[in-house]
């Protein structure tokens, strides 16, 4: 039997970004930009007003002062005319400064009559300027390689007219699940009958990581049946399973997966839910074999199959994040796997406290409903006392924002 770390660390070096793709802006978002990008132009691009006022020449702008509007500069139009001594341009905010004019005066400071202004207050040069290149210069490197697509990006990229940007792709994974007991969602099962909902959890999973499910069907318990549906999966960028992964005479998964020329890096990686999890490689397509039970077959998904899309798709950050909290209920467990308990935290006082989020048991899907982290229980230990520090997977994002 692996350890948990080491098939963790095995799954993140075997695999690679898988690819660079060119997409629209907006197909960007959510994911993870593929090569440097340097600002193209300074932004702003020319020096404008950041309010609604008065485009004035500083010099010679005592308060009491009174300068006569020589011109309207809205927002859109750019004015060549020169802003002489004794005049201000009447200017909306955005609009371009005109020649002349090194001072912004708002309207608020100002008393306007017919064809005139006075001004109020003290003037300093420069106020209420936004200078060309005072947010971004040409050439800076504003983004790396490598950042994840969220609206401020878009939104720097949309003001460059960066319309089209370069993103890893995003990986196609292909889903089997296996059994003779399996009918499909939508029919009715009969007595020793279940239906296929490991296909729909994995398929919801992997939209979430911002990848591509293809749901290819049932394999039936027969070697046949998953030559055909194995190799079809092998297509894809990703190959999962569910079930025909334990020991059974009926497991067959990894067996004809070996004969399929995939070669297995691990199974069995000293976790519980998830015993029989065996992860392999066809060339660079990674199969990850998941128990069928499904809640095995979820916290496998997170555990370890997360991570390999992220990391496929260019994510850095591809693990959940990791924080210390602390376990409100004692628990015990058996000794030689880590067990994944799963828990509901919350915050108090800037501490995570983890309970049980119910009962235990693998076959208890509601659980899942209730658990937004889990808690790692280190494979040499049995017993846990209330209050003891552990390891939490955070598996509700928002959780972080809060902290
Ligand atoms: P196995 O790994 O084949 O021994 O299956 C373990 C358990 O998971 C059994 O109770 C199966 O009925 C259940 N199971 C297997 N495949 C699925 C699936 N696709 N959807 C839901 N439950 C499943
Ligand atoms: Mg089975």
């Amino acid at each position: 039997m692996m350890n948990y770390e080491k098939a963790r660390r095995t799954i993140l070096e075997k695999v690679a970004p898988a690819g660079v793709e060119r997409v629209l802006l907006l197909e960007a978002a959510g994911r993870i930009l593929a090569e440097d990008y340097s600002a193209p132009s300074d932004m702003p691009r020319w020096d404008n007003s950041a309010m609604d006022g008065f485009a004035v020449r500083s010099a010679g702008c005592a308060p009491g002062t009174v300068l006569k509007v020589t011109d309207y500069i809205p927002a859109g139009v750019s004015s060549g005319d020169a802003v002489l001594e004794g005049c201000a341009a009447r200017i909306m905010t955005g609009a371009p400064i005109p020649p002349g004019a090194d001072t912004v005066v708002p309207i608020e400071e100002t008393e306007a009559g017919e064809q005139s202004v006075k001004l109020l207050q003290q003037v300093k040069k420069g106020d209420h300027i936004r200078f060309q290149g005072e947010d971004v210069g040409r050439g800076d490197l504003i983004m790396p390689k490598g950042t994840l697509i969220g609206p401020p990006q878009v939104s720097l990229l949309a003001s460059f007219s960066a319309a089209v940007v370069p993103v890893y792709r995003r990986v196609r994974v292909a889903i089997l699940s296996t059994g003779d007991e399996l009918v499909e969602i939508g029919t009715e099962p009969k007595e020793s009958q279940i239906v296929n909902s490991n296909a729909l959890a994995l398929a919801c999973a992997i939209k979430l990581c911002g990848a591509e499910p293809v749901i290819l069907g049932i394999a039936r318990d027969n070697r046949e049946s998953h030559l055909a549906l194995l190799t079809e999966g092998l297509k894809a960028d990703v190959l999962v399973t569910s079930a025909g992964v334990s020991a059974g005479d009926r497991d067959l998964v990894r067996e004809i997966l070996a004969e399929l020329g995939v070669v297995e890096q691990f199974w069995k990686p000293g976790v519980k839910p998830g015993g029989p999890t065996a992860f392999a490689l066809r060339g660079n397509t990674p199969v990850f074999s998941l128990p069928g039970n499904p809640v095995s077959t979820m916290i496998t998904f997170d555990e370890f199959v997360r991570p390999a899309l992220l990391r496929m798709m260019g994510h850095e950050k591809a693990l959940r994040r990791t924080v210390r909290g602390y376990l409100k209920e004692g628990t015990r467990k058996k000794a030689g796997k880590l067990n994944f308990l799963r828990v509901q935290v919350t915050i108090e006082d800037g501490r995570y406290l983890a309970s049980t989020a119910g009962d235990q048991n693998t076959g208890i899907l509601k659980t899942m409903l209730r658990c937004n982290a889990l808690a790692l229980l280190p494979a040499d230990r049995i017993e846990f006392a209330a209050g003891e520090e552990v390891e939490l997977h955070l598996l509700d994002p928002t959780l972080e924002m809060e902290a």
